[in-house]
């Protein structure tokens, strides 16, 4: 692993900023077996006190407080850093003051104990349905997103250029996760037979609404488009072009529409194609070979995304193309309501399955926070630099016998499963599995709600 850390005068260690788009961290096989012998259960974490109690609410030492809160004793993991090992993080005002070695205590006014357990970045799902007021299938963001540890989930074309403003007002605004969206070339959305009219595919209109709201739009979406021709990929990415921004595209190939047309002819680099191991999308050669044309298509930029949902994630595709080294850019969820089912497409568990398909936890981390953000053009998301929000996901990795399901519900094996256990979003902590972050109730005295 490339050490870049370094030592500040006064002891702290100095984080350096993120390494240059589409740089790939690259870590060492000896830090990857570290990770994986090491058996960490959040569930057994041992109790920051004597009494009991994982809130460390003892009196400081001499001085004030730096710090609001602590995550003590937890194992890093921040690959836009390349750190990757025991430290501690603190955070102030909202965002990440410091990460040390050690930090004592006494520096902070609400200590969590975190050891045994990973603390990442919070998750940054750049494919999820979250228009709740929507399409038929959108979920609350809030609800799907911060039991997740994901602190930033982008919507990924359920409204278009006509309806975003709804959106914004009736479900972006209120979420306590940062929600960020590609907007759809349709400017009804996923609003289902909607979908296939070309009239709706205006990339003017589409391209003024994202430069109306650039802080909220990352880029464009096309999807389900069922007619022939090129009509629905050509129009999102004029509206990309014409707003300087990235376009993801769900596809499917038709006579006279090819997969590698698409991803050679049509597609720009840091354009993203999403449902990469879908069982329609041809990744693979009649003799489960990686098409040349794919890894073509990687070398000119095109960025390839997981994109789960109830459709697109087949083990019999990823399995053999990871093998052969073809792997995600970016792990996404394309998180709705059916997938949220059987598939169980939520962030933590395509993670684990990726885990047990053979990819290491900093490689599953990697491809779950800055490369995503990266993909974004947020650079400052995904990463645990100091000065950044303190967007944090706290994970635990459970061993023993687990089952996952793929799009198709067939299963597969594993031995490792990854948990939230705690999310905290702009240094609050609004997800806590075990209550790790709160003191015992016989010893809370008569409290109404701790903060
Ligand atoms: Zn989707």
């Amino acid at each position: 692993m490339t050490t870049i850390v370094r030592k500040a005068t006064d002891g702290r260690i100095v984080l350096p900023q993120a390494h240059r788009n589409n740089e790939r961290t690259r870590l060492s096989m000896s830090s990857v077996k570290a990770l994986l012998v090491a058996t960490l259960l959040c569930s057994g974490v041992q109790a920051a006190d004597p009494a009991g109690r994982n809130a460390d609410t003892s009196e400081p030492g001499p001085g004030v407080p730096s710090y609001e809160l602590l995550l003590k004793g937890g194992h890093l993991i921040d690959p836009a850093n390349s750190l990757d090992a025991p430290m501690d993080l603190a955070v102030s005002a909202g965002k990440v003051a410091r990460v040390a070695k050690s930090i004592a205590a006494a520096e902070s006014k609400k200590v969590v104990d975190v050891s045994g357990c990973y603390v990442t970045p919070g998750l940054v799902d750049i494919h999820a349905h979250v228009f709740a007021h929507g399409a038929d299938l959108n979920v609350f963001p809030d609800v799907y997103a911060l039991p997740n540890g994901v602190t930033t989930v982008v919507d990924a074309g359920s409204s278009g250029w006509k309806n975003f403003p709804e959106f914004k007002a009736k479900v972006i605004d209120p979420a306590a996760v940062r929600v960020l969206a590609f907007l759809n070339i349709v400017g009804a959305g996923m609003m289902g037979k909607i979908e296939q009219d070309e009239n709706e595919m205006d990339a003017a209109a589409a391209a003024e609404m994202i430069k109306r709201f650039p802080e909220t739009i990352v880029g464009v979406k096309t999807a389900h488009f069922l007619k022939p021709g090129w009509t629905a990929v050509d129009r999102a990415v004029e509206a990309g072009r014409l707003s300087n921004t990235p376009v993801m595209v769900d596809f499917r190939e038709l006579p006279g529409r090819s997969y590698e047309d698409l991803l050679l002819k049509h597609m720009r680099p840091g354009d993203i194609h999403t449902h990469m191991y879908a069982e329609h999308i041809p990744l693979l050669n009649e003799n489960g070979v990686v098409n040349e044309f794919v890894r073509e298509a990687r070398h000119r930029g095109i960025i390839f995304d997981v994109g789960h949902g109830a459709g697109s994630f087949w083990f019999r595709v990823a399995e053999p193309a990871l093998k052969q080294g073809f792997i995600p850019d970016s792990i996404s969820t394309d998180y709705h309501k059916r997938s949220a089912l059987l598939p169980n497409a939520g962030m933590v568990m395509t993670m684990s399955k990726f885990l047990n398909l053979g990819m290491p936890l900093p490689e599953v981390v990697l491809r779950s926070t800055v490369n995503p953000a990266r993909q974004i053009r947020r650079p400052e998301l995904g990463t645990l630099s100091v000065g950044t929000a303190a967007d944090v996901a706290v994970l635990s990795l459970e061993k023993g016998n687990f089952g996952f399901v793929d799009s198709g519900h067939a299963k597969m094996n594993g031995d490792r499963r990854l948990q939230c256990v705690l999310t905290l979003r702009n240094g609050r902590v609004l997800w806590d599995l075990n209550g790790l972050s709160w003191p015992d109730w016989h010893k809370a005295g008569k409290y109404k709600v701790l903060n």
